[in-house]
């Protein structure tokens, strides 16, 4: 941004359309589809949708943005079920052909503006995710953002006959799905309780509002939709419990990238002893601010080490350590000595991991193995 790469100016000039893997399924095997897109809340959302589909009995694949590449995925015959699709704004960038039958978009926060240039590009970007709708189709959309409410309110005055369910976690919405309270809610009347231990925190009351609504629009009732999310196992990196050490349980969320998920962690937790860094997006930690009083202790790591510390300043004690082993152990140290009782060690970056690790998944795997280590010594020295 702003100008486009070389490739793609060439081929723009010669009238050449550039595609990604999932126009390619499309065009070949013209399925129904169900696609999520947001800047948070993703991979959860698609894979919760996937398996609570799965086990109503329906045959969903899942892929796109998550798991395994579209074009090594099954190729479902026509009627035979569908494809549950995580969407990254790359990926509808390349999908022109794009068409979902059940669309769901999150949220829209500032991330990537590397690639999108504005808000106002970027959010066009995520609304394509409706784009091609008719009668027939739905499209669930979270309304407690502004991008997202601009949205809503276009598809709400447009007359393409598309099924519209707003999801909100801040009101109980009369026309929509609501997780306020802990308590999920249809067209303003409770449903079921929010009770999920691998789906903690407000923020997954959005995913659970967003998949609920999707699978409703499948054709799936309320109890077997509550039975089906019961059974979620979670996803990896996201809150993933990596182990326990000394009885201090270490909290693996390699995945939070930006300062938005990190935000959901700290909110999740009381007694934080936070493992951050990596390579720095924009903005920083400062909308962390408000999280900063459940922070006992940072242990900062990689090339947002330096800037992270200049923004806690003498809020929160901390200290630079380079890389994630000795955070870890740096962050370990710091609970032993304040013996609190609702301890945690996150790992939570609010960066990308690309200085010191390939991807995210190597940065958890990483962590996961560190605190195996140190939890196999710390029995060790027990016994
Ligand atoms: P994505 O695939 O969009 O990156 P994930 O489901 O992988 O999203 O979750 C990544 C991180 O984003 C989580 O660890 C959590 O911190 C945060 N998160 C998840 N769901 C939401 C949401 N609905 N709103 C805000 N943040 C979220």
């Amino acid at each position: 941004h702003p100008a486009p790469h070389d490739v793609a100016a060439a081929a723009a000039r010669l009238g050449i359309p550039v595609v990604g893997d999932i126009e390619l399924l499309l065009r070949e095997v013209a399925p129904v589809v169900y696609g999520v897109t947001g800047t948070n809340g993703k991979s959860t959302t698609t894979a919760l949708l996937a398996h609570i589909l799965q086990a109503a009995g329906q045959r969903a694949v899942l892929g796109g943005n998550i798991g395994v590449p579209v074009l090594d995925l099954p190729r479902l015959a026509a009627g035979e079920g569908s494809y549950v699709l995580e969407m990254s704004s790359y990926q509808i960038d390349l999908t022109p052909g794009w068409h979902a039958r059940i669309a769901v978009l999150l949220n829209i926060t500032p991330d990537h503006l590397d690639r999108h240039g504005t808000m106002e590009n970027y959010a066009a970007v995520k609304a394509r995710i409706f784009a091609g709708q008719g009668p027939g189709d739905t499209a669930v959309i979270g309304v407690d953002d502004e991008p997202c409410r601009v949205i809503h309110a276009r598809l709400a005055a447009g007359n393409s006959g598309r099924h519209i369910v707003p999801v909100s976690i801040e009101r109980v919405l009369d026309e929509g799905v609501s997780a306020v309270g802990g308590m999920l809610h249809e067209n303003g009347r409770p449903v079921f309780a929010l009770d999920f231990p691998a789906l903690p925190g407000a923020h997954n009351g959005q995913n659970i509002a967003a998949a609920y609504a999707a699978a409703r629009a499948a054709g799936l009732e309320p109890d077997a939709i509550r039975a089906a999310i019961a059974g979620f196992p979670g996803l990896k990196h996201r809150l993933q419990r990596a182990g326990m050490v000394d009885g201090i349980p270490c909290i693996n969320d390699s995945k939070a990238t930006n300062a938005e998920s990190t935000a959901r962690a700290l909110a999740s937790f009381e007694a934080i002893y936070w493992i951050a860094g990596g390579k720095p997006k924009e903005g920083g930690i400062a909308a962390l601010r408000p999280y900063f009083p459940r922070i006992r202790h940072a242990s900062l790591i990689g090339a947002a080490a330096a800037d992270f510390a200049a923004t806690l300043g003498d809020a929160v004690p901390h200290a630079i350590c380079a890389t994630l082993d000795r955070a870890l152990d740096d962050a370990l140290a710091a609970a032993r000595r304040d013996g609190l009782k609702d301890a945690v060690v996150l790992l939570s970056p609010a960066c990308a991991s690309f200085d010191q690790f390939r991807s995210f998944e190597h940065r958890g795997d990483e962590f996961i193995r560190l605190v195996a280590m140190r939890a196999g010594q710390a029995e060790g020295a027990a016994a």
